[in-house]
């Protein structure tokens, strides 16, 4: 195996992806090639981020100290919140009502024709 394979396989190489005969053919070039080795040294993977998880007296004390930490909320940043929380459901109320509006003033409007045309009004 020459230079130039190596430097393609040598990612699935320190992956150990590659099949036993090209593991074994790239290992032995290696050997003999320092440009080589010292290529398959860099891309050796990561080792694998341990999984740590903070230990339960830490976590109570940072959620205490968050929750204490927490400024208490004037009464009217609270009604600010509250204001803005509704501004959907207001513009919903609206619209609902708008559509309310045309959809009666449509349904309507050829009875109002047909009364004006029983009443003389019109022809
Ligand atoms: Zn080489």
């Amino acid at each position: 195996m020459n230079c130039r394979s190596v430097e393609n396989l040598i990612d699935l190489y320190a992956e150990e992806s590659l099949s036993p005969a090209r593991m074994a053919a790239i290992a032995a070039h290696l050997k003999g090639c320092k440009d080589c080795a010292a290529l398959a040294h860099l891309a050796r993977p990561l080792p694998r981020a341990a999984k740590v998880s903070a230990p339960d007296a830490l976590k109570a004390r940072l959620k205490k100290a968050l929750s204490a930490a927490e400024p208490a909320e004037s009464p009217k940043l609270r009604l600010i919140r509250v204001e803005r929380d509704s501004v959907p459901v207001l513009a919903f109320a609206a619209l609902s009502g708008f559509l309310s509006l045309m959809l009666h003033a449509t349904l309507r409007a050829p009875n109002s024709q047909k009364q004006a045309v029983e009443l003389g009004r019109l022809p």
